[in-house]
Protein backbone atom coordinates (compact mmCIF):
# COMPACT_ATOMS: atom_id res chain seq x y z
CA UNK A 1 0.00 0.00 0.00
CA UNK A 2 3.01 2.27 1.18
CA UNK A 3 5.70 0.19 0.65
CA UNK A 4 6.09 0.06 4.22
CA UNK A 5 6.43 -4.29 3.84
CA UNK A 6 9.21 -3.99 2.79
CA UNK A 7 11.12 -3.84 6.11
CA UNK A 8 11.04 -6.60 8.50
CA UNK A 9 8.86 -6.38 11.20
CA UNK A 10 11.89 -7.09 13.13
CA UNK A 11 14.03 -4.19 12.10
CA UNK A 12 14.79 -2.44 15.45
CA UNK A 13 15.09 1.04 13.86
CA UNK A 14 11.42 0.65 12.38
CA UNK A 15 7.69 0.96 13.99
CA UNK A 16 4.93 -0.73 11.98
CA UNK A 17 1.93 0.90 12.86
CA UNK A 18 -1.49 0.73 10.76
CA UNK A 19 -3.07 4.04 9.85
CA UNK A 20 -6.84 3.86 11.47
CA UNK A 21 -10.42 5.57 10.50
CA UNK A 22 -12.36 6.44 13.17
CA UNK A 23 -16.54 5.74 11.78
CA UNK A 24 -19.56 6.66 13.31
CA UNK A 25 -21.64 2.94 12.50
CA UNK A 26 -24.81 3.84 14.11
CA UNK A 27 -26.65 5.87 15.96
CA UNK A 28 -28.99 4.48 18.35
CA UNK A 29 -30.25 6.96 20.28
CA UNK A 30 -30.70 10.89 20.01
CA UNK A 31 -27.90 12.22 18.00
CA UNK A 32 -26.84 15.05 20.25
CA UNK A 33 -23.88 16.30 18.84
CA UNK A 34 -24.77 16.29 14.80
CA UNK A 35 -22.69 13.52 13.96
CA UNK A 36 -24.27 11.06 11.23
CA UNK A 37 -23.34 7.58 9.96
CA UNK A 38 -20.45 7.68 8.08
CA UNK A 39 -18.91 10.68 9.72
CA UNK A 40 -15.57 10.10 10.51
CA UNK A 41 -11.65 11.02 11.70
CA UNK A 42 -8.66 9.17 10.81
CA UNK A 43 -5.20 9.33 12.45
CA UNK A 44 -2.06 8.20 10.46
CA UNK A 45 1.18 8.56 11.19
CA UNK A 46 1.10 7.49 14.53
CA UNK A 47 -0.39 10.69 15.80
CA UNK A 48 -1.96 12.93 12.71
CA UNK A 49 -5.67 13.40 13.35
CA UNK A 50 -7.58 14.45 10.27
CA UNK A 51 -11.25 15.45 10.14
CA UNK A 52 -12.76 15.44 6.89
CA UNK A 53 -13.25 18.99 5.26
CA UNK A 54 -16.20 20.73 6.50
CA UNK A 55 -17.30 17.84 8.60
CA UNK A 56 -17.13 17.86 12.32
CA UNK A 57 -16.47 15.27 14.82
CA UNK A 58 -17.58 15.28 18.91
CA UNK A 59 -14.72 15.98 21.52
CA UNK A 60 -16.05 12.88 24.03
CA UNK A 61 -17.05 10.62 21.11
CA UNK A 62 -13.08 11.11 20.27
CA UNK A 63 -12.04 10.70 23.94
CA UNK A 64 -13.63 7.42 24.82
CA UNK A 65 -12.10 5.92 21.52
CA UNK A 66 -8.55 7.56 21.79
CA UNK A 67 -7.06 5.31 24.56
CA UNK A 68 -7.92 1.97 22.46
CA UNK A 69 -6.01 3.41 19.33
CA UNK A 70 -2.23 2.83 20.44
CA UNK A 71 -3.22 -0.86 20.72
CA UNK A 72 -4.49 -0.91 17.43
CA UNK A 73 -2.15 0.86 15.93
CA UNK A 74 -0.23 -2.26 16.78
CA UNK A 75 -0.43 -5.97 15.12
CA UNK A 76 -2.40 -7.66 17.76
CA UNK A 77 -1.98 -11.22 18.13
CA UNK A 78 -5.27 -13.60 16.94
CA UNK A 79 -6.55 -14.47 20.41
CA UNK A 80 -6.63 -10.92 21.67
CA UNK A 81 -10.09 -9.06 22.52
CA UNK A 82 -8.39 -6.11 21.42
CA UNK A 83 -7.88 -7.86 18.22
CA UNK A 84 -11.34 -8.50 17.57
CA UNK A 85 -13.49 -5.85 18.92
CA UNK A 86 -13.86 -2.65 17.34
CA UNK A 87 -16.49 -0.76 18.32
CA UNK A 88 -16.73 1.97 20.67
CA UNK A 89 -19.50 4.14 22.31
CA UNK A 90 -20.18 7.45 22.95
CA UNK A 91 -19.91 8.11 26.65
CA UNK A 92 -23.54 10.20 26.00
CA UNK A 93 -26.19 7.96 27.23
CA UNK A 94 -29.08 9.67 25.53
CA UNK A 95 -26.97 9.42 21.96
CA UNK A 96 -25.99 5.64 22.00
CA UNK A 97 -23.42 6.18 19.30
CA UNK A 98 -21.46 3.48 18.12
CA UNK A 99 -18.19 3.70 16.72
CA UNK A 100 -16.20 1.57 14.82
CA UNK A 101 -11.90 1.47 14.24
CA UNK A 102 -10.95 0.66 10.69
CA UNK A 103 -7.59 -0.08 9.87
CA UNK A 104 -6.61 1.74 6.41
CA UNK A 105 -2.93 0.76 5.65
CA UNK A 106 0.25 -0.16 7.27
CA UNK A 107 3.35 1.85 7.42
CA UNK A 108 6.72 1.31 8.72
CA UNK A 109 7.95 4.72 11.01
CA UNK A 110 11.51 5.71 12.04
CA UNK A 111 11.29 4.51 16.02
CA UNK A 112 13.65 7.95 16.11
CA UNK A 113 11.11 9.71 14.86
CA UNK A 114 8.43 8.76 16.76
CA UNK A 115 10.05 8.69 20.77
ZN1 LIG B 1 -21.25 12.84 21.27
Amino acid sequence: MNGASEHDAGDPAMTELYDLRVVVDRIEGRSVCGLQPGDCFEVTESNRVRVPEGRHFCLYAMAAVLPLLPAKQRPLPDGDWMAQDSEVACPDPDERLIMRIERTGRRAIPTRDLT
